[in-house]
C-alpha cells in the first residue's frame, strides 16, 4: 500500500494529526475526567490504511481500553464514531442509516481508487464548515421514520466491557476476581452477531447488527386508533423532568388545536387533549415510538373512554396504593381474645354509638376521625396530607389498626373528657 506507514513516505504531509478523537458517547464513557493517550501517527487506519493519529483511553471503572480503529477523514466521511462506527448522530450502523436515508455507498474499495476518493473528501471537508457530514451522506434526505424509531438516545456502557475470559471459558482461568477480563458465558458461535467485522460495519455492507435491528423495526408494534371516536387524548409517558406542559404544547400545536395538557408530575406522565380526532389521530401515528423530546424517548398512547380516563389522574394525586410489606418485619397485632373485647366503650359509658373495635389513637393525636397512620418521627397532628409513610424500622411495629377491622370514613371515638354537654359549656340536654 502506497501510503501505509512503513512502505513509503511521500504523502506524508497528507497523514493525519488530530487534537482530539471524534467518538460517540458510549465510547467516550461517563467519566468527565479522562485521560487520554495520544500517539502521533500510532497505527493505520482500518479503511484507508493510511496512518494517523491514535488514541487510546479507559471509558470507565471495570471497563477495557478502547483505542481509535478508523482515521478522522473516514469518520467524517460517513459521520461515524472513530472506535465503534456507529453514526454519530443516531447511534445506528451505517447500513441502517444509509437504508433509512436512502443513502448509497458509492466508496471505492480498491487502493488506487480509494486513495483518490479520500483527497476528494479531504477536499470537501476543507471546504466545508465542518458542521455538517460530506458526500453522500451530507447529500442526504431529512430523517426518516425508521431512523427516528430506532435511534439510540441514552448511552450504552455496557459496550464498553471487558472481552470475556477464554481462560475462564475453558475453566483454567486462575487469576478469579482479579482477572481484567470478564467471567461470562461466551457467545454462541452460531449466533448471526457474532461474525462482525470493522469493514462491513463501515461500509454498511452484511453487517448482522443492521439485519437484526431492521427486522426489529419491521416488528415494532403499531398504535391503533380506539373504536370510540369520542377519544381525542394522548397519554405521554416518560416525560423526565425537562419536559412539562410548554415543551409538549411546543411539539403537538403543529396537529391541531389543543384543548389541554394535563401534566402529572408525579408519574411523568401527560395527557393531551385535542379538540378534533382527526388532529389527535394524526399526532398519534406522527408521535408513536418515535418522539423524542430533551434526549428522552416518550409513550405515546391512546386515552381510555371518558369515564375511564379521569381514574389515572385521580390515583396520581392521593396515591393510596399499599406499600410492600417489608420482609423480616413482624406483622400486625393480631385482635384481642373475645372476653378482652370492649368496643369502644372504654369508659363503659352508656352512649348510642355501636361498639366499635377500635385502639385509642396514640396520645398527642386528635381523637377524631379513623385513626391515621402514624409514621416514625411524627408528632402531633399526623403526617401532612398525600405524603407517604416510611416503613416502620425493624423491630417497631406498624401502628396500624389490625387487619379486619373496618374503618368507616367520619367514624368518632367518643372521650367523655371532650363531650361538651360534661363541660358545663352547652345547655345540657337533660
Ligand atoms: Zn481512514
Ligand atoms: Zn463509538
Ligand atoms: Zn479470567
Amino acid at each position: 500500500m502506497a501510503t501505509s506507514k512503513g512502505a513509503n513516505t511521500y504523502n506524508r504531509q497528507n497523514w493525519e494529526d488530530a487534537d482530539f478523537p471524534i467518538l460517540c458517547q458510549t465510547c467516550l464513557g461517563d467519566n468527565p475526567y479522562i485521560r487520554m493517550m495520544k500517539e502521533k501517527h500510532g497505527k493505520e487506519c482500518k479503511i484507508c490504511a493510511r496512518p494517523f493519529t491514535v488514541f487510546r483511553w479507559c471509558p470507565g471503572a471495570r471497563m477495557r481500553f478502547k483505542k481509535t480503529e478508523v482515521c478522522q477523514t473516514c469518520s467524517k466521511i460517513k459521520n461515524v464514531c472513530q472506535t465503534c462506527l456507529l453514526d454519530l448522530e443516531y447511534g445506528l450502523p451505517v447500513q441502517v442509516r444509509d437504508a433509512a436515508l436512502k443513502v448509497q455507498d458509492q466508496m471505492p474499495k480498491s487502493d488506487v481508487n480509494k486513495e483518490y476518493y479520500t483527497q476528494n473528501m479531504e477536499r470537501e471537508i476543507a471546504n466545508s464548515d465542518g458542521s455538517l457530514p460530506v458526500g453522500a451522506l451530507g447529500k442526504a434526505m431529512a430523517p426518516s421514520d425508521m431512523l427516528l424509531k430506532l435511534a439510540r438516545t441514552t448511552p450504552y456502557y455496557k459496550r464498553n466491557r471487558p472481552h470475556i475470559c477464554s481462560f475462564w471459558v475453558k475453566g483454567e482461568c486462575k487469576r478469579g476476581e482479579e482477572c481484567p477480563y470478564r467471567h461470562d458465558k461466551p457467545t454462541d458461535p452460531d449466533d448471526p452477531l457474532a461474525d462482525q467485522n470493522i469493514k462491513d460495519r463501515f461500509h454498511g455492507t452484511n453487517d448482522p447488527v443492521a439485519d437484526k435491528l431492521m427486522k426489529r423495526y419491521t416488528n415494532m408494534p403499531k398504535l391503533d386508533p380506539p373504536e370510540d371516536k369520542t377519544i381525542t387524548t394522548l397519554y405521554i409517558g416518560n416525560l423526565g423532568e425537562k419536559v412539562g406542559e410548554k415543551e409538549l404544547r411546543d411539539h403537538f400545536y403543529q396537529f391541531g388545536e389543543i384543548r389541554s395538557v394535563n401534566v402529572v408530575t408525579k408519574q411523568q406522565c401527560a395527557f393531551i387533549q385535542f379538540t378534533s380526532r382527526h388532529s389527535a389521530e394524526a399526532a398519534a401515528e406522527k408521535s408513536f415510538n418515535k418522539l423524542i423530546l430533551a434526549g428522552r424517548r416518550l409513550n405515546i398512547k391512546w386515552g381510555k373512554s371518558q369515564a375511564l380516563q379521569s381514574a389515572p389522574k385521580k390515583d396520581a394525586e392521593d396515591d393510596d396504593t399499599p406499600l410492600e410489606p417489608v420482609p423480616g418485619l413482624p406483622g400486625a397485632l393480631p385482635l384481642p381474645p373475645e372476653e378482652l373485647n370492649i368496643g369502644n366503650n372504654f369508659f363503659n359509658l352508656n352512649n348510642q354509638a355501636p361498639p366499635m373495635p377500635l385502639p385509642p389513637p396514640p396520645r398527642g393525636l386528635p381523637p377524631h376521625g379513623p385513626p391515621p397512620v402514624v409514621p416514625f418521627g411524627f408528632m402531633r397532628g399526623g403526617p401532612p396530607p398525600g405524603m407517604r409513610m416510611p416503613p416502620p424500622p425493624p423491630g417497631m411495629m406498624p401502628m396500624r389498626p389490625p387487619p379486619g377491622i373496618p374503618i368507616r370514613p367520619g367514624m368518632q371515638v367518643h372521650y367523655p373528657s371532650q363531650d361538651p354537654t360534661r363541660m358545663g359549656t352547652v345547655p345540657g340536654k337533660q
